[in-house]
């Protein structure tokens, strides 16, 4: 469990709205947020330069309130949200409220507003090449996407490499895995994932055929879902020991959300089923 900082009624008087004249004129909106982050570090060295400073929070949030013009306050909460979670990377996680207690509703109200809630999310991903300078793409790919603000690797797995899967006849791979916080939702994920897939060149024909680079979405926190082009945890990945060797360095003892087995748990059943299947054949 988190501990909360919780920053109430802060009073920003901004220019949002679809209406002409709350465009122009501007009015009040006030901000309560609920901060996520863990004080125990913070009350050791008890001091301010260690912690979420509230000042600079609320200056923020007032600065990117009046700088911006949003037709939604939908809009104003999710990216305000996001951009707290970049510019305070002490903050795991956060509610944001905007009230809009002036807006043009033509009969009695007290108050309107939206909340949201984001936060960084720990992703597995899983990564492959056989064609090209595999190790540079990898890497590339790696440190595209540690600089990208919605993003912060955390730990990278060494290249194995390994023998094509799915029958096709091509070029051994290079394969690794790594691990990092994302902001972005599992479906931005994939999106953000396949644009530097197409920037390592990589072209979409065959099935298990060759490419430049993959990037597969293994683990999404402990998120189970299930979509047309999106099925996470990664559906084949206890299947693959050049998914499971990799991520066995950055995460042995992570257990998969439906089998309840760690990482090394399923790579040892892989070898198992190796030997098994050698042994039929003898
Ligand atoms: P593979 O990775 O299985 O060798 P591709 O990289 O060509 O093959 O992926 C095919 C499709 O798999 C992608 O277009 C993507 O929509 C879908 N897909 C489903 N689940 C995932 C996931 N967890 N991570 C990445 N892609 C996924
Ligand atoms: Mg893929």
């Amino acid at each position: 469990m988190l501990d909360e900082m919780i920053l109430s009624g802060l009073k920003v008087y901004a220019w949002h709205g679809v209406y002409e004249e709350e465009r122009e004129k501007g009015q009040n909106f006030i901000i309560n947020a609920r901060i996520f982050y863990d004080t125990v570090s913070v009350a050791e060295t008890d001091s301010v330069e260690d912690t979420i400073d509230y000042a600079k929070v609320s200056l923020y949030i007032n600065e990117y309130m009046r700088v911006h013009q949003f037709n939604l306050i939908e809009t104003v909460a999710n990216k305000l949200a996001r951009k707290l979670l970049i510019k305070f990377p002490l903050i795991q996680s956060i509610e944001l409220e905007v009230m809009k207690p002036e807006a043009p509703i033509p009969v009695p109200f007290s108050n309107v507003s939206v909340r949201v809630n984001r936060g960084w999310h720990k992703v597995y991903i899983a990564t492959g090449s056989n064609m090209g300078d595999s190790e540079q793409f990898i890497r590339d790919a790696m440190d595209n996407l540690d600089s990208d603000e919605n993003c912060r690797v955390l730990r990278k797995a060494k290249m194995y490499e390994s023998r094509p899967y799915g029958g096709v006849d091509q070029d051994n791979y290079i394969n690794s895995a790594f691990c990092m916080n994302t902001l972005y939702s599992p479906l931005e994920l994939l999106t953000r994932l396949q644009e530097e897939e197409k920037n390592a060149g990589r072209e979409r024909n065959l099935k298990w055929g060759p490419r430049t680079l993959d990037l597969d979405i293994l683990y999404y926190d402990d998120l189970i879902m299930e979509r047309d082009h999106l099925r996470i945890p990664h559906v084949d990945m206890a299947n693959r020991d050049f998914v499971l060797l990799p991520l066995s360095e950055i995460a042995p003892y992570k257990r998969h959300p439906i089998l309840g087995l760690t990482t090394l748990e399923m790579l040892s059943r892989l070898k198992e089923t190796y030997v098994e299947t050698l042994k039929e054949e003898e």
